[in-house]
């Protein structure tokens, strides 16, 4: 069974309808979370992902859409592109929202937009914070996506390493795997990012794809949120 692995749409998009047509044949795709906010174009990321029953995670900026005390840790920009959103999305697409599991798993892999250790919210950026969360795998894998860096945290020798490279690699426990960011990718590379699941193979394979970038700005410049969203996409940053 090949299952696309997507996370952080971010409003984007562009960037979601490129990332969708190179699937290439998928028997499941999996959300990881934070379908809105940044983005100008939350209403028709939402009802895409929402239309087509993948199962999707809540994220910070999920969250944040339906609860006051996770918008308070966001910047004045961030939160100003939440509260944009929750003025478009109305109570129906708020209450999806707000019934999005925090984590999960699928054929013994586990699910989560942040971190094994806290489901929503914290950054697993270096190689300490990795390896306290591997340990909690118990010689497992676990999906993850929030820092938009695409890549594998494993064990070699007595170290933990980061390690991406486009293409397959092989799914070996103890590693959080993230797909990166289809809709606001920050590893100095644009090009929408995410990761096709082969579990026959037990491989995860790394994707880029690109997408039509000034349609995205376009639609935030039009939504009003900050010019820096926009400049972003660009830098992959
Ligand atoms: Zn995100």
């Amino acid at each position: 069974m090949r299952i696309a692995v997507i996370s952080d749409v971010h409003a984007n998009w562009p960037a979601l309808e490129a990332v969708v047509s190179d699937f290439g044949g998928v028997d499941d795709v999996i959300c990881l979370g934070d379908v809105v906010g940044y983005g100008g174009d939350p209403l028709r990321c939402l009802d895409y992902v929402r239309g087509r029953s993948w199962l999707t995670l809540t994220g910070n900026h999920d969250r944040a859409c339906t609860d006051p005390d996770a918008l308070g840790w966001f910047n004045e920009e961030a939160a100003r592109a939440i509260r944009w959103t929750v003025e478009q999305l109305g109570h129906d697409r708020l209450r999806w929202l707000r019934a999005l599991p925090e984590q999960t798993s699928r054929l013994g892999i586990r699910l989560v937009h942040a971190s094994p250790r806290n489901p929503v919210f914290e950054y697993v950026l270096d190689t300490s914070t990795a390896a306290a969360n591997l340990k909690l795998l118990l010689g497992g894998v676990c999906f993850h996506g929030h820092t938009h860096l695409p890549g594998v945290f494993q064990i070699e020798g007595r170290h933990v390493v980061h390690n991406y490279r486009l293409g397959a690699t092989s799914l070996a426990g103890p590693a959080l795997i993230n797909p990166g960011s289809v809709g606001q990718p920050r590893d100095h590379d644009p090009g929408a990012s995410y990761g096709i699941w082969n579990t026959t193979e037990g491989s995860f394979e790394f994707r880029r794809v690109p997408y039509d970038r000034e349609a995205a700005k376009r639609s935030i410049r039009q939504a009003g949120l900050p010019e820096r969203f926009a400049i972003r996409l660009d830098f992959g940053y």
